[in-house]
């Protein structure tokens, strides 16, 4: 198996979720493209989308999709599916009724009947795992940034140019609004009152920290009102690397860099999503903003001139220090604890790399593939409770208390 391309792991689109927002999106317009004649469909939802559906806007997206076709969204949270996002189509045509599976498998992807022989026919790069990249890499004097302009098609920098536009888009209008973020939980919108208290505080304007939690806020708020955001590698987790940017753009690093380091992550999260998840449903939260974690590491170690090696260790540290991350949104919402980890993440990816660096490179004992197995097999182990279902964690004590 090789990997497909990397620009599945940035799709622009609208929030809160990639795989309870865009992969139904996606469900639907394929359904749409498929059958003619349409009478009705009825949508089943199971498992985490049955569970945090509500929540998710699925039905939302669902009803947007469909427009005028006659519809029914069904929330089946008692039959247990092998895939933890699976939807049913039933579909009434003149010709006959139809019924189809499609798997939601995060980051907005999806598994129909038809494209299962697509996706292996979208493999693009010759190697599966970070290893034998970073040793290509290494034997032919190459950077992980040639590696992936190798393989990608021409225009892909041009892609990632528009990533960045949008990325920057949703940081500025997040940093504007004000009001309350969509859905019970009464959460409000903070990114423009971080930053007026940060310009009262002694360090003021030149705290990373404190920078770079705004700019992951100013993203995970647009996410969580259901703004256009990209995906990296998720839509709860697109916060994370909007932050690491704003920190890369006060260290003076240029538009350029960041969009090759953003090439680079990319790398990082489709080895991930290829040989493990970038689902919450399926692994919890260290598949999400876990990843972007690494991902995140990975951009800036690349920013900053790093080798391949502290590169890859850097992306390692993030996600080792990951593992076992839950995902509890408080009653289906992508918001707490979304928001305010991807803020935490992102201070987190810079770190990584710091550590990364001074540790000696003939010492590493985990390799990221390591990591990036240790995470599935985790993920898999992981009570349901805690993979996106809102039954564990924070969602299930939060709610206690309110009541
Ligand atoms: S807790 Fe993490 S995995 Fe779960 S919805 Fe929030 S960001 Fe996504």
């Amino acid at each position: 198996m090789g990997l497909r391309s990397i620009r599945e792991i940035f799709i622009i689109g609208h929030g809160p979720s990639s795989s309870h927002t865009m992969g139904p999106h996606f469900a639907c317009n394929y359904i749409l493209k498929k059958y003619k004649n349409i009478k009705h469909i009825k949508v089943t939802l199971y498992g985490s989308l049955a569970l945090t559906g509500k929540g998710h806007l699925t039905d939302y997206i669902v009803d947007l999709s469909l427009k005028d076709i006659p519809h029914e969204v069904i929330f089946d949270v008692k039959t247990v599916t092998e895939h933890p996002n699976t939807m049913t189509f039933e579909v009434e045509t003149d010709e006959g009724t139809y019924s189809e599976n499609v798997i939601s498998v995060g980051g907005g992807s999806i598994i129909t009947r038809d494209n299962l022989l697509d996706t292996k026919i979208k493999e693009i790069y010759p190697h599966q795992y970070m290893t034998d990249i970073m040793n290509y890499c290494l034997e032919n004097d190459i950077s992980l940034y040639q590696y992936v302009e190798m393989h990608e098609k021409e225009d892909t920098f041009e892609y990632f140019k528009k990533v960045l536009e949008v990325m920057d888009k949703a940081f500025e209008r997040g940093l504007k609004a004000e009001g309350y973020l969509p859905g019970s939980l009464k959460v409000r919108r903070k990114a423009k009152e971080m930053y007026e208290a940060m310009e009262h505080t002694t360090l003021g304007e030149n705290d990373v920290a404190m920078n770079v939690a705004i700019a992951s806020f100013a993203v995970a708020e647009e996410n969580a009102s259901g703004g256009i955001i990209v995906t990296a590698p998720t839509c709860g987790s697109a916060g994370v690397i909007p932050g690491c940017i704003k920190y890369l753009r006060m260290k003076g690093v240029s538009d350029e860099n960041i969009i090759k380091g953003l090439m680079v992550a990319g790398l990082f999260g489709i080895v991930c999503k290829m040989n493990a998840s970038v689902s919450g449903a399926e692994c919890g939260c260290q598949a999400e903003i876990g990843v972007a974690c690494s991902m995140g590491a990975a951009m800036i170690a690349h920013c900053f001139g790093k080798g391949t090696v502290d590169i890859v260790q850097s992306a390692e540290i993030a996600l080792e220090h990951s593992l076992g991350l839950t995902c509890d949104p408080v009653d289906g919402y992508v918001q707490i604890p979304c928001i305010e980890r991807c803020a935490l993440f992102a201070i987190k990816s810079i770190n990584a790399v710091k550590l990364a660096v001074i540790i000696p490179d003939d010492d590493i004992h985990v390799s990221y593939d390591d990591s990036v197995k240790t995470m599935y097999k985790t993920g898999l182990d992981m009570n349901a409770k805690y993979k996106e279902t809102s039954l564990g964690g924070l969602a299930e004590i939060i709610k206690r208390e309110q009541k």
